[in-house]
Order: C-alpha cells, then structure tokens, then sequence
C-alpha cells in the first residue's frame, strides 16, 4: 500500500514509522521541519521550544517508546519544581523534556523517512487510481492509496471530502490557541524557579529555556499565554498581546523583561484541545481516508502518541 500522511508532528512521524515498516510512505508537512507542536525555534545564540513544554507518560506504551530516548540522553526529567502564581495547580507525576530541543524525538523519528517539508496540502482529489494531493504552489503528488491527516481537527476538517464518516466528530473538536512569547537577554537573569505556572492571565506558564536539560544556548526565557485568554485576543495587535504578557511576567520574574534584547511572538492558532473526539482516530474504510492526532484523545504530546498508535495498529 501507498500512504500519504499529512503533517509531520510526534502523530505523523510515529504513524509513518509504525506504517513504513511494510509500506511505501510519504509524509507532507508546511512548516520548514518536522517537529509540528514540539518544535525548537533557533535565533542565534538563542533557542526556544515556543511550543510544548514538557510530556508526562503515563501509559506503559509510552513508557516503552521513550525508553530508548531516555538511554541516549535525548529524553530527561525537567522541571524538578513548578513555582505556582494564583489558583495554578500542577500534577505530581513525573515530567519529561526533550534535549538538546523539543523537536529532538520528532527529528530522530524523521530521519530515514520520506519526509516533504515546506509542502502545504491545499486539497485533496480521488480518481480511479488513487488519492491525488495538491499543494499550495500547485504541485500535485499521487496517486496514494491512503490519506492520513494529522493537522489539527479544524485544519483537517477543511481538507477532507464531506462524505467522510468521522466528519461530525471533526467538527465537534473544540481547540483554543496560544501566544508564546521568545525572550533572549545579554545576560542571565537571576530568578529562583525555572519553571513556573500562572493561574494569573495573561501568562500562564513560563520557564528558563535554557536552563532546560542538554541546552548550551544563551540565556532565555519563554513566556505562554493562558489558552482562553489567547482565544479572546487571538485578533489583537501583536504588540499589544506582547506588553499584556511583558507586564505580567515582568511582575513575576521581579524584573523588568522589557531588556530583553530578543523579543518575538508567536500566535498558535490551534494549540490544545478543549473537546476531543473521545476516541483514538478517525476511519473511513470506504473513502480510504484517516485522521489521528492529540485532539482525538486530549491535549498532550501523550495523546498524540496513542492516537497515532492506535491507527497504525487499525491499518
Ligand atoms: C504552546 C503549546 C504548549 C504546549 N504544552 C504542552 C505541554 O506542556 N505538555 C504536553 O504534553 N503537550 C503540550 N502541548 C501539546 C503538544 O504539543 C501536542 O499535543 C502534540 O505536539 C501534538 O502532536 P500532533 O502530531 O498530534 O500534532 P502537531 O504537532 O500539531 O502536528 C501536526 C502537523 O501538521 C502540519 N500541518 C497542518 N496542516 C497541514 C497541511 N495542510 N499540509 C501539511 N502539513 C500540515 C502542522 O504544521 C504540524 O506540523 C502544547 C502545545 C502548544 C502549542
């Protein structure tokens, strides 16, 4: 069989590995590299994974697949403690980052696959022969035998043919966004946590980038919005959005952040899910089209992992 997979986040990569074994696979994914929401952005001599923070495993199948990350070092405990701001609560299991960045488990899941990045799948079209996927430049690729989307539920929603079976729990998934705000400084900044967690809008979460386990860049911090106060402001004026979270974190940090000599803002249109699907994937057996992706089951790099699990196991 011949499988297109959409996007290459920790549920693509997974799904395309799992699949590859015995199968042709191609992976096309928009932005510059995979990673998806655990990306690592560079902006020399800084680094910041804007995306997810840290992943907990809960689940003896995920214990399993980050085992060997674990020996090779590219998988440790971090952060120790979470300094708390108003109502904020964390778990106490225990919390995994990625190293030397975020986006380390999906480049060593990418290598050896056919990954296309910087290939925006616009549409999708079904002939005698297969599926045909056109990008935005125009290019088309096909036919596939099988198309799997693992972009957001509103991404794939827009994408795949009405006819598709799982198209009323697509539109069911609710995802709020998120700004994440990259701070470098000349110098570090001496601040008693390395992570902490705001129950205060605008911020709810921000950390020592690099204090983060094998990082070697220079001193960084990134701050998060709070996911309904982003939804709420998703339309402000960036600048505006960034003096919010400078105010507030600044409050926090005890320090003026505005010193930052690096100060970017990202906006995550879909970053975690407020209604999932409920179950581990979407098929259409007939059409010959798929979906998996954190939003079936959750929020978390976790349920990105089971998701994609669960489908290559279906197929
Ligand atoms: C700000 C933020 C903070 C987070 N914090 C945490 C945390 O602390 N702990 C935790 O466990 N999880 C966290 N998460 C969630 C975690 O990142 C996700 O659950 C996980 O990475 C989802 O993986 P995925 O493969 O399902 O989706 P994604 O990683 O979103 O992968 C989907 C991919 O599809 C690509 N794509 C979309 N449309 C197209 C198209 N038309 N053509 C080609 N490619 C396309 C996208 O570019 C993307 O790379 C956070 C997420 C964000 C954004």
């Amino acid at each position: 069989m011949n499988f297109a997979i959409i996007g290459a986040g920790l549920a693509g990569l997974e799904l395309a590995r799992r699949l590859s074994a015995s199968h042709s696979v191609t992976v096309f994914e928009k932005a510059r590299g995979p990673g998806g929401r655990m990306s690592t952005r560079r902006a020399t001599p800084y680094a910041f994974d804007h995306g997810a923070q840290y992943f907990t495993a809960e689940t003896e199948a995920f214990k399993a697949f980050l085992k060997p990350f674990v020996t090779a070092g590219s998988v440790a405990g971090w952060p120790d403690t979470i300094q708390l701001e108003g109502d904020a609560k964390v778990s106490d299991k225990a919390r995994f980052a990625a190293a030397p960045g975020m986006n380390s488990i999906c480049k060593s899941l990418a290598s050896g696959l056919d990954v296309r990045a910087g290939c925006k799948i616009d549409a999708m079209e079904r002939s005698q022969e297969g599926w045909r996927l056109q990008e935005a430049s125009g290019d088309i690729h096909g036919p596939f035998d099988w198309v799997i989307s693992t972009a957001p539920a509103p991404q794939t929603e827009i994408l795949f043919p009405k006819s598709f079976s799982g198209m009323e729990s697509l539109s069911q998934v609710e995802m709020l966004g998120c700004f994440a705000l990259m701070l470098g400084f000349d110098a570090a900044l001496d601040l008693p946590w390395s992570a902490l967690k705001s129950g205060v809008p605008p911020v709810g979460w921000m950390a020592i980038n690099s204090a983060k386990p094998g990082r070697e860049d220079a001193f960084s911090l990134l701050v998060q919005s709070n996911n309904t106060w982003a939804e709420q402001h998703l339309e402000d004026d960036p600048e505006a959005v960034k003096s919010a979270l400078l105010l507030t974190a600044s409050d926090f940090a005890g320090i003026d952040l505005s010193i930052a000599t690096h100060q970017v803002l990202h906006r995550w249109r879909y970053a975690a899910t407020a209604t999932p699907v409920g179950e581990p994937y979407l098929i259409d057996r007939d059409l010959q089209i798929a979906a998996c992706g954190d939003w079936c089951l959750g929020s978390k790099v976790e349920a990105a992992f089971l998701s994609a699990n669960a489908l290559a196991n279906a197929l």
